[in-house]
């Protein structure tokens, strides 16, 4: 069966101020579900307990602990499959993936292909299957994450190398980061048409407490200026804001993560 024939459903579960935790459920057993970075053990106990599923694997895209602090209590429930980044700071995986890797859990129904996206951290991976993406904190909507331990050139080539998904991919990201994210996009491309109907959108998503998530790889194109790093109007702002002329996309990359770690 080709990997994409299987839609999947997803669900959040809300974790400290602004994390998500994904479950996603097994299309062949769909009491049975996987969780995507539990950075916190309870809220998914409760969502499994609220809705009568089981864990059968949890996967882990890097070891920051608002995304594996979950693991061990987890665990105390079954031991299950845990998949994450080859980084020995991540104690109780059981299997490490690398680049390209396949992360097939037959007896669910899903398999996903492992990206390794360094920037954010060096070890950093993604798992994309079945038309879903999830990139835990290095692309977020309308923004990426901070670059704690890769450099510029790296963390550019990870988001350019999701950008090369389908753009139908659907994004689960780690954060609901989207509307802070769209005011320093639109700062960026003051007249970006996509982004400016997409805040009004966000507003309203979260006014009514919703998750802007998940995005799609589409939109992302169109209003995530750090997928824009190519386009004329993100590289001229960021060249007027660095003070200087910026010959290659990674530039332009690089000076607007240093202007959005500024930007209030
Ligand atoms: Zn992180």
């Amino acid at each position: 069966m080709p990997i994409h024939a299987v839609q999947l459903n997803v669900r959040p579960v809300r974790a400290f101020s602004d994390n998500y935790i994904w479950l996603i459920e097994s299309p062949k057993s769909p009491s049975q579900v996987v969780a995507v970075d539990p950075g916190d053990a309870a809220p998914v106990i409760a969502e499994l307990t609220r809705r009568n599923l089981k864990l059968a694997a949890i996967l882990l895209t890097h070891h920051h602990p608002d995304h594996i602090g979950g693991v061990p209590g987890l665990l105390r429930l079954g031991q299950v499959p845990v998949i994450a980044p080859d980084d020995e700071r991540i104690p109780y995986k059981t299997r490490a993936v690398r680049n390209g890797e396949r992360c097939e859990l037959p007896d669910l129904g899903l398999g996903f292909e492992t990206l390794e996206v360094p920037g954010h951290t060096v070890s950093h991976i993604a798992f994309w299957g079945h038309g879903a993406l999830f990139c835990g904190d290095t692309l977020f909507s309308a923004g990426c994450g901070r670059m704690f331990e890769g450099n510029p050139k790296q963390m550019n080539a990870s988001l350019n190398r999701l950008r090369e998904l389908p753009p139908e991919t659907q994004v689960y990201c780690g954060h609901e980061y989207t509307a802070a994210n769209l005011r320093f996009a639109l700062t960026v491309e003051p007249k970006n048409a996509e982004a400016l109907e997409y805040q009004s959108r966000v507003d309203r998503i979260r006014a009514a407490g919703d998750p802007t998530l998940p995005s799609t790889l589409s939109l992302e194109t169109q209003v995530n200026p750090f997928l824009r790093c190519d386009i004329g109007s993100v590289r001229s702002a960021a060249e007027s804001h660095a003070g200087k002329n910026l010959a290659e996309p990674y530039e332009v990359f690089a000076a607007l993560r240093s202007w959005k770690d500024q930007f209030r």
